[in-house]
């Protein structure tokens, strides 16, 4: 099935069974000064030949190592040069040869990634007329729904289809609503829609992201959808009423998709340490990233007794957060440093007092650990006026693209 909504970027909606379509693989690879495909046969005794070349200055030559005489090559390359103004890139030409002649050639597409580009044609008196082509590229949307297995995130997300490059995505989209250690249990559900940008010929362009995410727990449900609010530099994540999720704080301060203990044999939170114990633990495999929770200064890096490796950041005159047990740091993480949210600091490991890999974090408020897990954190913004219209013409077009392709 495939819906099409028109407008000035097409939208189609790609089927389950279409997923394949989204593995394609991309533009040909170029080997200087031009790839080419094999040519294809006409119906007409001609052929057509496909390359790629690394700009438009390099389409005269590409043309005379197809066999087309220096003259036409070189007029054509001027052609097109002045054209797309010497403007730089990659560009796929199409070339049709009528005749079957390698010096007949009659048509020259070029396209930049998103599809636009220049036809180069000899007009009714024979004199090669270029126009202008407009982007092509149409954006599918494919959804994704899984349970959770009882290893983690990650295994269950890439078990249910979901590229594992954005599966990381996924998980950092509820790094603010859920502790991926203490909140997800097997059974739990979880949605995930991507899009992916294609051009006339069917080629994917550019990476798939991730735009709708939803977690059910048996607790608790939330849907998010990517939105880039007008004047802001990149998209973020918004619930469906169109609130930031953004916190003072994360709540899994740790790449979550990788948490796996959370689905193993638990110690009571208590009797399972022999004194107090004073922070919340992620059991990642070493080597997990680890983020800044919060925006900061960095106020200690290195061991630190029990800690092993430990980073510590002051958020505000009365608020710390602390990172134990780390395998390494991440470059210019030192004292002093100022980290944003979600930066990379270091990488957990098993380090100090450890009795497996995992990450221990704290969450210090004038300098006593408090529990991270009730801890509040402000609020995040909330989308009003032109930006929060925009935002629900978002959210209502993945919903229905979602309950088509869910239905
Ligand atoms: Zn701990």
């Amino acid at each position: 099935m495939l819906w099409v909504i028109s407008g000035g970027a097409s939208l189609a909606l790609l089927s389950v069974v279409g997923w394949s379509l989204w593995h394609r693989p991309a533009a040909p690879v170029q080997s200087p000064p031009a790839a080419a495909t094999a040519p294809t046969a006409t119906p007409y005794g001609g052929f057509r030949r496909a390359l790629v070349i690394g700009r438009v200055q390099d389409l005269a030559a590409a043309l005379m190592a197809e066999g087309v005489p220096s003259d036409r090559a070189l007029r054509l390359g001027l052609l097109a040069n002045e054209s797309l103004a010497g403007a730089p890139g990659e560009l796929r030409v199409s070339l049709s040869f009528p005749t079957g002649q390698a010096g007949s050639v009659e048509t020259v597409e070029l396209r930049r990634a998103d599809g636009s580009g220049l036809l180069i044609q000899p007009d009714a008196s024979g004199r090669l007329v270029a126009k202008s082509l407009a982007s092509d590229l149409n954006v599918r949307i494919k959804v994704v729904r899984g349970e959770m297995d009882a290893n983690s995130f990650y295994s269950s997300a890439v078990a249910a289809g979901v590229v594992d490059l954005l599966v990381n995505d996924f998980a950092g989209a509820f790094a603010f609503d859920f502790d991926f250690q203490r909140e997800i249990r097997p059974g739990d559900i979880f949605e995930a829609a991507f899009e992916q940008k294609v051009d006339g010929q069917g080629d994917i362009v550019g990476a798939e992201r991730l735009v709708y995410a939803s977690l059910q727990t048996q607790t608790k449900s939330r849907a998010l959808y990517l939105f880039q609010p007008p004047g802001d530099a990149r998209p973020s994540w918004f619930d469906g009423n169109g609130a930031s999720v953004v916190r003072g704080l994360m709540r899994t301060p740790v790449e979550g998709a990788r948490i796996t203990s959370s689905f193993g044999p638990r110690r009571h939170p208590v009797l399972g340490y022999t004194r107090i114990h004073k922070g919340t633990d992620f059991a990642v495999p070493v080597g997990t990233t680890v983020y800044a929770s919060g925006d900061g200064v960095v106020d200690f890096v290195g061991p630190h007794g029990g800690h092993g490796n430990f980073i510590r950041i002051r958020h505000s005159p009365d608020l710390q957060t602390a990172y134990a047990h780390l395998s390494g740091y991440t470059p210019g993480i030192v004292v002093g440093a100022s980290v944003r949210q979600g930066q990379a600091i270091g990488i957990s490991g098993n380090t100090g007092l450890s009795s497996g890999p995992h990450l221990h974090y704290e969450v210090i408020v004038d300098s006593a650990q408090v529990d991270p897990m009730t801890f509040q954190t402000t609020s995040g913004r909330s989308l009003n006026g032109e930006a929060l219209a925009a935002f629900r013409k978002v959210r209502d077009r993945l919903d229905a693209l979602r309950a088509a392709q869910n239905g």
